[in-house]
């Protein structure tokens, strides 16, 4: 398999840890009942919270810091999660690509770890000429990245034989004008209706407002547990206690705001787990009797 050397903007440091202070996201990989999750960074992000949260102050943050690095920014992740189940593949969003480290416009601040995504399919043994599926959250550039055209060489992108699956309304709501967001669109993208099921135990869950067609992905673990990866209806563990916080990309803030508070509702219950692909360090986790966002350890793994 090609090789496509990470663009850092940061230098680690010997010890190989972060110098940008901290919480950059890790590869993990979590058994879950019938499923086998694993998360592929495919770059860490440092924020400017009052730009991402445009509703926000500085004094806002002050019970926020857990979240953020020791230089005041938000903490976040771009990555995909591969979803096996007894042989089968799926793979949930396709990274941030070649959006260029220079391009800080788009994260505001700073980003490192950049492109990661090959290599982290690479550790796990996966080629990803062999994955058959790629549903999508939505199609912003952060989660389309190797399914794109232009993602490598080969205009079949990263991921040369996958179907792509995105949400109703998702395709329309699509700027024409600045052309096709996945590598054969119109061929190889499948459009579903809110609780379609797209492979055995996982099902579309409509969650409009931050794009038209925005979907949360439901994941049955076979063991009465579920796994709601849900995108960009949450950019950070913030908005589990103010999800009336929008986020700077949110397309309707109303319907974005209605959908947050119907998945904190979800997420509350006994037996329900999020995904959050930007949650920096805190992918997995919860939503806890306090109302706040417990990351998955361990101790919260026999819930
Ligand atoms: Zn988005
Ligand atoms: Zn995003």
């Amino acid at each position: 398999m090609a090789t496509y050397p990470p663009t850092t903007t940061g230098t680690p440091r010997e010890d190989g840890t972060d110098p940008s202070g901290y919480r950059m996201p890790g590869p993990w990989t979590r058994t879950v009942g019938e499923l086998t999750l694993s998360y592929l960074p495919d770059a860490g992000v440092h924020m400017i919270p009052t730009r991402v949260y445009p509703a926000t102050e500085d004094g806002h943050w002050t019970p926020h810091r857990p979240h953020m690095t020791d230089r005041g920014h938000l903490a976040m992740s771009c990555g995909a999660l591969l979803v096996e189940r007894r042989g089968t593949r799926l793979l949930l969003d396709a990274g941030h690509g070649r959006i260029s480290g220079e391009e800080l416009e788009h994260f505001q601040h700073r980003f490192d770890h950049v492109q990661d995504l090959p290599d982290g399919l690479a550790r796990l043994g996966v080629d990803p000429a062999t994955l058959e599926t790629v549903a999508f959250t939505h199609l912003h550039d952060d989660h389309t990245g190797w399914a794109r055209p232009d993602a490598v060489d080969d205009p079949r992108s990263f991921f040369p034989h996958a179907r792509w699956i995105v949400g109703e309304g998702e395709l329309e709501g699509l700027d024409p004008a600045a052309g096709p967001r996945l590598a054969g669109q119109g061929e190889r993208t499948t459009a579903v209706a809110d609780g379609t099921e797209i492979a055995e135990g996982v099902r579309a869950w409509a969650l409009p407002g931050h794009t038209t067609g925005h979907t949360a992905w439901i994941l049955d673990t076979g063991d009465g547990r579920r796994i709601v990866a849900f995108g960009d209806a949450m950019h950070s563990p913030v908005q589990v206690e103010h999800p009336d916080w929008d986020v700077v990309l949110d397309q309707d803030r109303a319907e974005a705001e209605r959908s947050r508070r119907r998945l904190v509702e979800l997420l509350s219950q006994d037996g329900v787990f999020g995904y959050g692909v930007h949650f920096a360090d805190q992918q997995l986790g919860t939503v806890d009797g306090s109302g706040r966002w417990r990351p998955w350890n361990d101790a919260t793994d026999a819930r």
